[in-house]
């Protein structure tokens, strides 16, 4: 079996309908020669998966009642009810996403011709999520996350609990490895394994994707593609993840603020307090210079960004 029969082998097709975008998936012919028994199974979930928007509000409704029980996340997810309801269609996004797609696989910043920024967060779910939601709901604030499959296990109703505050998900894989040391074929389980997870929550298919550490290849693009995912990268890297202070996450953002800019931040990966005292203040002094805070599809249809973004040299975050 070749490598390009088998990264051929799922095929994701849109559907629309209704005014809903609805994913569903298709083997290629390409499956049966390469079947495992691992490999079968995993056509057979993903079928299962895949069978139609009802069974995706079940999952969804399932998630919910799941994600509404006592504890922190609970109570994160009452206090997020509270946020104004995002008024822009879902599929209005997915149009803006696709229009951004057919001009380049990845950005790094939104148009430059609006006021207007987006905060993302990485690495979670974590402990720090429920209250990250809190203070940004208490600043009316959306974000855009890009969650790890293998933390959805213990904090998934935060991530559920983002998606009902009017937050976006995107994929930070499965396992957060450097993509680009793994194979095609790994890279693929890597971003498809979150993507489906985030599915079985109820979520949307995820059409937005941040590779750890800002590590890609070709192959990265290329599964991107199959997927239809944007590759999410960012113009202002906070480096909040080293701890280095309120007062310097704060003075990083406010300094690398620029209309358009996509900044870096996380909710996962150790200690989050630091960033979550800076976010009051990181608001607080962006509003007073007039930027808007969207997320990153409000963003991309708000302003989109020109074709063919050039990547920065180093890329150490993510
Ligand atoms: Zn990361």
């Amino acid at each position: 079996m070749s490598g390009a029969r088998h990264n051929a082998m799922m095929n994701w097709r849109r559907r629309r309908g209704s005014g809903s975008a609805i994913w569903d998936w298709e083997s290629d012919a390409a499956t049966g020669a390469a079947s495992t028994g691992r490999a079968s199974a995993d056509v057979v979930r993903r079928r299962r998966l895949g069978a139609g928007l009802a069974l995706v509000l079940l999952v969804a409704v399932g998630a919910v009642i799941l994600a509404g029980g006592p504890g922190s996340h609970g109570r994160a997810q009452a206090r997020a009810r509270v946020r104004p309801p995002i008024l822009v269609a879902p599929d209005r996004f997915d149009r803006a996403i696709d229009r951004v797609l057919a001009g380049s696989p990845l950005i790094t910043e939104g148009g430059r011709r609006r006021r207007e920024i987006a905060l993302t967060f990485d690495d979670g779910p974590g402990p720090y999520t429920g209250h990250l939601l809190r203070v940004l709901t208490g600043l009316r604030v959306p974000a855009t996350f890009f969650a790890i499959g293998n933390m959805e296990r213990y904090f998934g109703a935060s991530t559920v609990a983002e998606q009902r505050a009017g937050d976006v998900v995107g994929d930070h894989t499965q396992s957060h490895p450097f993509l680009a040391r793994l194979s095609r074929a790994d890279q693929r389980r890597e971003i498809f394994a979150q993507a489906q997870r985030l599915h079985g929550l109820g979520l949307a298919f995820p059409r937005l994707f941040r590779p750890p550490y800002g590590s890609f290849d070709q192959s990265t693009l290329a599964q991107l593609r199959r997927f239809h995912m944007l590759m999410v990268l960012w113009s202002v890297d906070t480096q909040d993840y080293r701890q280095p202070g309120v007062a310097t996450i704060v003075s990083r953002v406010v300094a690398g603020a620029h209309p358009g800019a996509i900044v870096l931040l996380h909710d996962g990966g150790g200690t989050r307090l630091q960033t979550i005292q800076a976010l009051p203040i990181i608001v607080r002094r962006l509003r007073a210079r007039h930027y808007h805070l969207v997320t990153v599809p409000q963003l991309l249809l708000n302003d989109p960004p020109p074709p063919g973004q050039a990547v920065p040299p180093r890329l150490t975050g993510g």
